[in-house]
């Protein structure tokens, strides 16, 4: 009985798949009633959102946090403070890291690390191939042991089909994710940076063609017909590569697939420099459209925005020389909302969120996550979905200010972020909640 509590009151809560005037009680652990009135006693904290909405905290699959090795780009505690800031409570951290967590040896301090400076919920993946090397398949049996259950080589394909199909029958043995960034370099030319096409001959910069990713892409899925394996397909990018999931899918094979904030809303005519350089490349305006149907009509399951923070010297370099991507968490979920929400009226809010938040956690296995109603985690964020803001790189909480998007119009301002029912995160100039 004794259990501090805390009722959320004037909210409009985004709960049975529309925002409701409602008012949300819950503890660290669970949501205990939402509903219209709900009574307070003496242990319980009465918090007012000030009329703002409040949206079940977003699940990103696909975020670099560059710790350990590359704390210059990013760290957990920075990384997972800008997720806090872009409304995401449950972030999957890539292991492309200096040491790449693919045994229990490096997983280990890298899990107490994230459990000291992590402000939500950070889980990492482990490798698919031992140190990324895409040689030998991780020790699956050994990494599940501690709880990891996602699997990602990203940053690069595993080149040998033999070693794939060898790591695929192996991940079935223990019931593991693979999370599959595809590319086969034997398609891609060094200094490569763009999409292959007329806009980048007209730059004289060295293209990227779909089939990098396609080829491996459909490899892959022939290998998971006969291998069933849970399969993943990262940050689709091409018209050919919706088509191949959405074959796949057809033939019952266990397969999902994410795209990335920046493929919905970019085309390769868009980029102007190495700012807009990210692997795959956003494409042309078919394979956009692709990528929006694709979504639209459960080709491809959910959004995932692939968050890659580098220094700005970094960026800086010329188009053949800078680093792939571009930061996300602080921008994805405005900027999706701004285009296809509230400006084209194309999507609902609902559907937004079951892509940013539902589906994705469904797919990874998350259990009470996703959606406010009872029971669940209290996991969620503050809103105003009514600003009226400019992309300002200079006011993200990520050390990466690396971002395409820099001016471009939001109306959403994420005011305040909870993870297990506390506030892990509030904007600054604004006032703020749960004093
Ligand atoms: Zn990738």
């Amino acid at each position: 009985m004794n259990t501090p509590r805390t009722l959320l009151i004037n909210a409009r809560i985004f709960t049975n798949g529309g925002l409701q005037n409602m008012q949300m009680l819950f503890d660290e652990n669970e949501i205990l009633k939402i509903a219209p009135k709900i009574e307070s006693d003496e242990n319980t904290t009465v918090v007012d959102a000030g009329g703002m909405a409040v949206l079940p905290g977003l699940v990103d699959t696909h975020v670099h946090l560059r710790e350990p090795g590359f704390e210059a780009k990013e760290t957990i505690a920075t990384g997972s403070r800008a997720a806090a800031a872009g409304g995401f409570t449950t972030i999957f951290a890539m292991p492309n890291l200096r040491p790449c967590p693919s045994s229990v040896q490096t997983m280990n301090p890298y899990l107490e690390k994230i459990k000291t400076d992590a402000i939500v919920r950070v889980i990492p993946f482990g490798t698919i191939t031992d140190d990324e090397a895409g040689k030998t398949p991780t020790d699956y049996h050994a990494l599940k042991e501690l709880g990891i259950r996602w699997f990602s080589d990203d940053g690069v394909g595993v080149a040998s089909g033999d070693v794939m199909q060898a790591a695929m029958k192996a991940a079935v043995k223990e019931d593991v994710l693979f999370s599959c960034h595809t590319e086969d370099m034997n398609y891609r030319a060094p200094g490569a940076s763009v999409h292959e096409g007329p806009y980048a001959k007209a730059h004289g910069w060295i293209g990227i063609t779909s089939a990098c990713e396609t080829a491996q892409l459909a490899r892959d899925l022939e290998y998971a017909r006969e291998i069933p394996v849970r399969y993943h397909a990262d940050h689709l990018s091409a018209k050919e590569s919706v088509q191949a999931i959405r074959d796949a899918k057809a033939d019952g094979v266990d397969c999902s697939a994410e795209v990335t904030a920046h493929h919905l809303l970019l085309e390769d005519k868009d980029v102007e420099n190495a700012m807009g350089k990210m692997n795959p490349p956003v494409r042309e305006h078919a394979d956009r459209m692709a990528l929006i149907e694709g979504l639209e009509d459960g080709t491809i399951d959910f959004i995932a925005n692939d968050h890659a923070p580098h220094t700005m010297e970094e960026k800086s370099r010329s188009m053949d020389k800078a680093p792939f991507g571009i930061v996300a968490l602080e921008t994805a979920f405005g900027l999706l909302y701004t285009e296809f929400v509230d400006r084209q009226k194309r999507w609902s809010l609902g559907q937004l969120l079951d892509w940013m938040a539902k589906k994705p956690a469904i797919r990874f296995g998350l259990e009470r996550t996703g959606e406010l109603k009872e029971g669940y985690r209290p996991d969620f964020f503050i809103a105003d979905l009514d600003a009226n803001i400019a992309i300002d790189p200079d006011s993200f909480e990520s050390m990466g200010k690396n971002t395409p998007f820099a001016g471009w119009n939001s109306r959403v301002q994420v005011r305040q972020t909870w993870v297990n029912g506390t506030p892990v995160w509030t904007r600054k100039d604004t006032c703020e909640y749960g004093r």
